[in-house]
């Protein structure tokens, strides 16, 4: 990547993590004022995990080199990769500070300019991020922060005949916009980390049933649900139903809603009135289909002005429901029975969605095969939500292409050119 001598050097992008991490404790803050989440989440989480993206991409500026193609020796062939240019980085609310970085890492160290549009809900942080990026010596205007509504502001960017590529992390139906933005402007390459509505699949011989639960409640319930690779269906064995249930409730007993700014909380409030109604009108949709409630279903705290949703657990789902079939992005839980891994394996690909699934068994040649059904971006077998910067994140499917995380990521926001060197 030889056109990086025009990028930030390794040291602004190491001073801007080393910047975040110093301002942990504010950043934080204004995460979870922002958008309701555990203050301890954010600031053990969050704030901590964007500093370690920035720098691992600060890391790699200087370890990836261009390819010579091994061709006929009278002539070099070099396959470089050049920065795009300009980068549109749209980004949710969920996970302000995380998604941006997520953009920010591997765009900046390939060369690129950023401008960043965080979601109307949470823009704190990304505010204050440009700041610490130019005390950290980024030059003024390569990082730049446009806060507005997506009509108006995403919109904009995704038809702007000067940006190159858009970076989009947010719902399936947004990111198709920015397809039909791209068709009708410049042809800006895209990527897109869409939603999900991930199967959490426990085979009769689970290694560890309690495990297996703690990890199917946590699944769906941090963040208040609010995740793209959310856990949102239990696929689990008939037999083992009823007990399996009952485990996970206990388990959620323990991640019940609280003040987001208290420092035990472990489950905050939703981000807003609309998305609270939102997951209460799926509650109720779940109900109309015939679903039973096995644990919570109710708005609660509502005495303290604040959008609180308790643990939901449905119990008999029919895969075709809209609350099997949607991804409802709350703390709701959709429990779907299978007889046979056959089975398990068609209800867990029986959506249009392919961010993520997980498995539970001891057996390891059914854990090798379901793991290459399952079609989704990123297979979890006995743990859940596992990964690391290292690892490459994003969709099959509806939820999106392009990756995030890992040396991968850096590909999108390059093209390769190839000079043809004659020699004689
Ligand atoms: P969203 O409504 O799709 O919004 C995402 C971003 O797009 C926001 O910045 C939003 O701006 C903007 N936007 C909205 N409408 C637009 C339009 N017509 N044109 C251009 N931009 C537009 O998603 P969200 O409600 O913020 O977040 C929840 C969704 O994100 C879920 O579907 C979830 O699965 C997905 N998500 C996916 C991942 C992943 O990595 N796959 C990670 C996190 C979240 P405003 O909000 O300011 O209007
Ligand atoms: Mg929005």
């Amino acid at each position: 990547m030889g056109q990086r001598i025009a990028s930030p050097s390794k040291k602004v992008l190491q001073r801007f993590a080393a910047l975040i991490l110093e301002n942990a404790d504010q950043l934080a803050l204004l995460e979870t004022i922002d958008m309701g989440k555990p203050i301890s989440d954010s600031r053990l989480i969050d704030v901590p995990g964007s500093a370690k993206c920035i720098n691992f991409y600060a890391e790699a500026v200087d370890k990836i080199s261009d390819e010579i193609a091994p061709t006929d020796p009278s002539a070099v062939a070099m396959v470089v990769r050049e920065p795009l240019g300009v980068i549109g980085a749209v980004v949710p609310w969920n996970f302000p500070l995380m998604m941006a970085s997520w953009k920010l890492g591997p765009a900046l160290a390939t060369g690129n300019s950023v401008v960043l549009k965080p979601a109307e809900q949470s823009s704190l942080t990304a505010i204050r991020i440009a700041q610490l990026a130019v005390d950290a010596g980024l030059p003024a205007g390569v990082l730049q922060v446009v806060p507005g509504m997506g009509e108006t502001a995403g919109q904009a960017i995704g038809m702007h005949m000067d940006v190159d590529m858009v970076a989009f992390t947010g719902s399936t139906e947004v990111g198709k916009y920015f397809m039909q933005y791209s068709g009708k402007s410049n042809l800006k390459r895209v990527s897109l980390e869409c939603g999900g509505k991930t199967p959490h699949i426990i085979l009769p011989d689970c290694p560890d049933l309690d495990k297996a639960a703690s990890a199917v409640a946590w699944g769906i319930f941090f963040n208040q649900g609010e995740v793209c690779n959310a856990g949102s269906r239990l696929l689990v064995h008939e037999d083992i139903r009823d007990d399996f249930i009952a485990r996970v409730a206990k388990v959620a007993a323990g991640i019940q809603p609280g003040d987001p700014l208290a420092a035990g909380t472990k489950m905050g409030a939703m981000v807003d009135e609309t998305q609270t109604d939102r997951v209460l009108g799926y509650i109720e949709a779940g109900r109309a289909e015939g679903a039973s409630i096995a644990l919570g279903g109710n708005r609660v705290m509502t005495e303290s002005g604040g959008y609180y949703i308790e643990p939901t657990i449905f119990s008999n789902v029919d895969n075709s429901m809209k609350i099997a079939q949607e991804e409802i992005f709350g703390p709701v839980l959709s429990t779907i029975t299978f007889k046979n891994v056959e089975e398990a394996v068609a209800i867990a690909n029986d959506t249009i969605y392919g961010l993520a699934g997980a498995l539970w068994t001891r057996d390891v040649s059914t854990a090798h095969k379901v793991a290459r059904q399952i079609k989704a971006g990123v297979v979890w077998v006995n743990c859940f939500d596992a990964g690391d910067i290292t690892t490459p994140f994003g969709g099959f499917k509806q939820s999106g292409f392009g990756r995030d995380k890992s040396l991968h990521a850096m590909e999108k926001y390059t093209d390769l050119k190839l000079i043809w060197l004659q020699l004689d």
